[in-house]
């Protein structure tokens, strides 16, 4: 059994005092919560200052990326081992946003993933098609495409600290979900090359979130299909009360 993973995804949101403010009320009412596993990803800044303050609950501090060298001459950006240092356990990777403004490519996605999971950070891999890719029948390549980048020099080992996001482009922030039978799809589609390429015991216990405006209205039936496991959430994560719900939706389904 897997047990679903909700992640929400604050992008370039909240000041270090609206963080630890909406983090308290996470963690008041969510933080001995059983059935599903929880995490938040602030921003850089934020994250010291809100891993500390999840500091003796079960909610996860996530990083929204992570740079794939240790250390040098690489401004402006920060290593696996200086988020885990800072307090993180898990690091997103490849969300379509660093794809689409700043050039993350699925051989570079691979790189992050693997320096997450070197400095023992889960890494959450995120793919997904566009629309123009869906309406031209290209889903299931794009999504092959970028898994197997994401998936270079990974084994079966990997299972309980990598996490796939099925994030379809056209979905995210627009308000326009994945019907729960659009995105079961593509995501029993990800377990089998999951299979193919770590075997079907670690397929069948990495867990594939789905994102895309996911919302308290549509949460359960998503997360009712076989291989949704999940739920990476951006914008209805920035309010405590849609959030929660979206967590007590993962858990009842
Ligand atoms: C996201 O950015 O990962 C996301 C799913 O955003 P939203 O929920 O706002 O569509």
């Amino acid at each position: 059994m897997r047990t679903p993973f909700v992640v929400g995804n604050w992008k370039l949101n909240k000041t270090i005092a609206e963080a630890l403010a909406l983090v308290t009320e996470l963690k008041n009412q969510l933080g001995a919560v059983k059935g599903v596993a929880v995490g938040v990803a602030p921003t850089f800044v934020a994250l010291p200052a809100v891993a500390k303050r999840l500091e003796g609950s079960t909610l996860a501090t996530c990083a929204q990326d992570c740079f794939w060298e240790s250390s040098g001459a690489w401004t402006g950006e920060v290593s696996a081992a200086q988020l885990a240092d800072a307090g993180a356990t898990w690091a997103i990777v490849g969300h379509s946003e660093r794809r689409q403004f700043f050039g993350d490519r699925s051989d570079t996605v691979g790189k992050k993933a693997r320096a997450a999971l070197a400095a023992g950070l889960g890494a959450i891999v995120c793919v997904g098609e566009s629309l123009a890719e869906r309406d031209g029948g290209k889903t299931l390549a794009v999504v092959d495409e970028q898994l197997d980048g994401g998936l270079v020099g990974m084994d079966a080992s990997v299972a309980p600290k990598l996490v796939i996001a099925y994030e379809p482009v056209w979905a995210i922030g627009t308000g326009r979900t994945a019907t729960p039978g659009q995105a079961q799809e593509v995501h029993a589609h990800i377990r089998k090359r999951l299979a193919d390429r770590l075997g079907a015991v670690a397929a069948d216990a990495i867990r594939i979130q789905y994102g895309g405006s996911v919302k308290p209205s549509n949460a359960e039936a998503l997360m009712a299909e076989n291989d949704i496991d999940g739920a990476l959430v951006g914008g209805a994560s920035l309010e405590a009360a849609d959030f929660i719900a979206i967590v007590k939706a993962a858990r009842s389904a």
